[in-house]
């Protein structure tokens, strides 16, 4: 069963899909291992199957270092229609098809990958491949909302090891997003410039939360935090949607996220991590003025706890200057042992 619900209360949307009980967890598994024969997104094992979207292959063309695939338990689907539940038309209960498409990016054949081992080269590769996949499903007739989200670690609420991030179209615009857009168009229209073009020049001038700004972006502790040590990557250049980087801008992108993923794991141990592409809605065809994807890397080291979800409000126990202050030397020393 696949089908939304939402609560009118907080216009929150669920999800329901009963078959993502049957998805394998591998992070039950205590050891780490280099390659698992059970491991779905390994080369010759069950993704091999599943309907192949996208793909890149390594310069000599002898095998595949990304792919997008469908994913087998989708949150989505193109056929909802059949798959939905009996809708109850009361206004207490409102409900939806959930039509849209869930996809899997395998981003390298190795199973122990991360991105602070893959290399600048690979990572620019996997931007290319998203980035073109990202532009494609915004073009999706009835698609509202596209987002790319990377689970990876035992408390981030992904299920397997071998990296891997997802792809969704929704037919709707989560609440979050919603409220988000709606701020940053309001922003625009009370003070006549853009919310994220003022902050990265108020944060560079600032200085303090800043953790590294390269030639084309910014990598930077948000003022206020949901986790600690969370960052935000943002872009020079005002972009209302992810897409299709040119070659320079995605290099210098993919050389930051390695560099930060290194800082991530020298830095802190971490029990996960997410990584979250925020873009506007589908529907603002005003974006361009108000609006900035970004990239949050959200680290992760315990549970949500009952605060946060009952009232939003998030208890963060370092303050987003100090964790800026540690992975600013964490990237320097990086930079002295390359040197
Ligand atoms: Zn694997």
């Amino acid at each position: 069963m696949t089908h939304l619900r939402t609560c009118p209360l907080s216009g929150r949307t669920t999800l329901l899909s009963t078959t993502r009980h049957h998805r394998p967890h591998d992070y039950r598994v205590e050891e780490r291992r280099l390659h698992d024969v059970d491991c779905p997104f390994c080369p010759g094992s069950g993704a091999d199957t599943e309907q192949e979207r996208s793909r890149l292959t390594s310069p000599d063309g002898a095998r595949w270092s990304v792919r997008i695939v469908d994913n087998r338990y989708p949150a989505v689907m193109e056929d909802a229609r059949a798959a939905t539940a009996p809708a109850d038309d009361h206004p207490l209960f409102p409900s939806g098809e959930a039509c849209g498409r869930h996809e899997v990016v395998i981003e390298s054949p190795v199973h122990e990958h991360r991105w602070s081992t893959m290399g600048e080269e690979h990572l620019s590769g996997l931007l290319q491949v998203v980035g073109e996949r990202v532009a494609w499903l915004c073009g999706m007739a009835g698609a509202e909302h596209v987002t790319w989200f990377r689970n990876s670690g035992s408390l981030s609420g992904g299920s397997l090891r071998h990296p891997h991030s997802q792809l969704i179209a929704t037919p709707f615009v989560p609440a979050h997003v919603g409220r988000r857009a709606e701020g940053a168009r309001r922003w625009w229209s009370d003070h006549g410039t853009g919310y994220f073009e003022q902050l990265v020049a108020a944060e560079l001038e600032r200085g303090v939360r800043v953790v590294a700004a390269t030639r084309h972006f910014v990598l930077l502790a948000p003022w206020a935090p949901r986790q600690a040590h969370e960052t935000v990557v943002l872009p020079l250049r005002r972009q209302p949607r992810f897409g299709a980087l040119p070659h320079e801008e995605r290099r210098d992108l993919a050389r930051l996220l390695h560099r930060a993923s290194c800082a991530y794991e020298r830095a802190f141990s971490l029990r996960g991590m997410n990584v979250v592409l925020q873009q506007a809605p589908i529907g603002a065809a005003d974006a361009a003025d108000f609006w900035c994807w970004h990239l949050e890397l959200i680290p992760r080291n315990g549970a949500i706890g009952g605060l946060e979800l009952g009232t939003g409000t998030h208890l963060v126990s370092t303050a987003p200057e100090e964790s800026a202050r540690i992975l600013r030397a964490g990237l320097a020393a990086l930079a002295q042992e390359v040197a």
